[in-house]
């Protein structure tokens, strides 16, 4: 007789009420109304957990990393190097040589295009997309600048998505590297990806992916992913503002020169010449943002213990009801319709400008991000000055969906 399979047993349902008391910044009023914070794409807010483990570093273990021999050094590495491990562990990097703390995605890309970069040479090519972010354009277009290379992009489509038909014409034997987005911010458009991968892969190109807006969200694999660089910020994933990660292949991140250069990233310096520290410390110059790390590293334990399929499925739900819910009000269209999306809702309404409709909705106590969303080439694409977004996290509410459509008939009103 065969035994019966093994069952693994379920995680109950979220409890959303519990989990909002782990917010302190989400018990106040604005303007006389309870806050609904519903900007999290922007940045996230910080559960207690985190707060007291960046207080709790500087009450008890300050100092100095990685050098000096008494016990609060010792304690402040062990913590540092322990938030290095988490975050390993976290995105399923095959070592923490592959985790380099940053101070956000930004300047993970730009560390990548500075060092990757110096192997540029005129008439090579980058390829972005026309989802990116600032930040994933404007460190390549400089790139470009300085060394002849040439930005191409892959299109997007009128609902948000990746226009991939000629994705095996744009990526060629000029294509030096691939740097597109996980997760769009404007958008919610969950990108393929895995496809974008295999493409350069096929003809051995490296891929950096933003996950920005991918890791608060749903767990990220970088080796399934079998992407080359991977980029995230702390403070997007309830974790402190300041700190951020570069994963980056290690066999790739040998042959790079360093971003910057002092303190840390060396083993012995004289006058004649320096040489630099292993990885990834050769790629972390000077004192780094020590309690950043260990925020990041109590964010990490937070979202594990809640469990990143429940806040996935969470914020599905928010999702679909905000969809549904927005999409009664009169003259609102939603901008960005992708199939899969994180829970990130763009809009216009006829006839009202967005930075307007954000003053009102923060006098009813809803905050939402106005405005071109730091991705003014979709803007364009789309011909809008800009759209008004509402980003949800797993610690939003139905009511408080409900409170955004109630606040965008109350600025109709007002407006009209
Ligand atoms: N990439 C994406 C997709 C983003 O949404 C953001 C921030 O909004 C960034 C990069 C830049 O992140 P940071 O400002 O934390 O460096």
């Amino acid at each position: 007789m065969t035994a019966a399979p093994e069952r693994r047993p379920e995680r109950p349902a979220l409890d959303i009420e519990a989990i909002r008391r782990d917010f302190p910044i989400l018990q106040q009023q604005v303007h006389g109304q309870p806050l609904a914070y519903l900007d999290n794409a922007a940045t996230s807010q910080k559960p207690a957990a985190v707060i007291e483990a960046v207080s709790r570093y500087y009450r008890e273990d300050n100092a100095n990393i990685h050098r000096a021999v008494h016990t609060l050094a010792d304690r402040a590495t062990a913590a540092y190097e322990g938030a290095r491990e988490k975050v390993r562990r976290f995105i399923n990097a095959g070592s923490s040589r592959e985790v380099v703390f940053t101070r956000g995605a930004t300047e993970a890309i730009n560390l990548v295009a500075a060092s990757f970069g110096q192997r540029l040479r005129e008439g090579d090519e980058i390829l972005v997309s026309h989802l990116e972010h600032h930040a994933n354009i404007v460190p390549w277009q400089q790139l470009c600048e300085r060394t002849g290379a040439t930005l191409r992009v892959i299109p997007m489509t009128a609902t948000g998505e990746l226009d991939l038909a000629d994705l095996d014409g744009l990526i060629n034997e000029r294509t030096r590297l691939v740097s597109v987005v996980h997760v769009s911010n404007v958008f919610g458009t969950i990108n393929p990806v895995e496809r974008i991968v295999e493409a350069a892969h096929a003809r051995e190109i490296p891929v950096l992916l933003d996950g920005a807006q991918a890791t608060p969200h749903a767990p990220v694999d970088v080796q399934s992913l079998g992407c080359d660089f991977y980029v995230f910020s702390g403070h997007k994933m309830y974790g402190p503002t300041g700190i951020g990660v570069l994963y980056g292949r290690e066999a790739l991140l040998e042959t790079m020169p360093p971003y910057q250069t002092g303190g840390d990233m060396i083993r012995t310096v004289s006058f004649e010449g320096t040489e630099f520290n292993e990885l990834p410390f050769r790629f972390e110059a000077g004192t780094p943002n020590i309690a950043g790390a260990v925020g990041l590293g109590a964010a990490v334990d937070y979202l594990e213990g809640v469990g990143l399929e429940r806040i996935a499925a969470r914020e599905q739900e928010l999702l679909a009801y905000g969809t549904q819910a927005l999409e009664s009000v009169e003259g609102l269209s939603i901008v960005g319709t992708a199939p899969r999306k994180a829970a990130v809702l763009s809009f216009v309404v006829e006839d009202m400008h967005p930075g307007d409709m954000g003053t009102i909705l923060d006098h009813q106590g809803v905050a939402v991000r106005t405005g071109h969303h730091c991705a003014m080439p979709a803007m364009q694409f789309l011909g809008l000055p800009g759209t008004t977004r509402a980003s949800l996290a797993f610690y939003n509410t139905f009511e408080e969906v409900d409170r955004l459509v109630k606040a965008l008939a109350f600025a109709r009103e007002v407006l009209g």
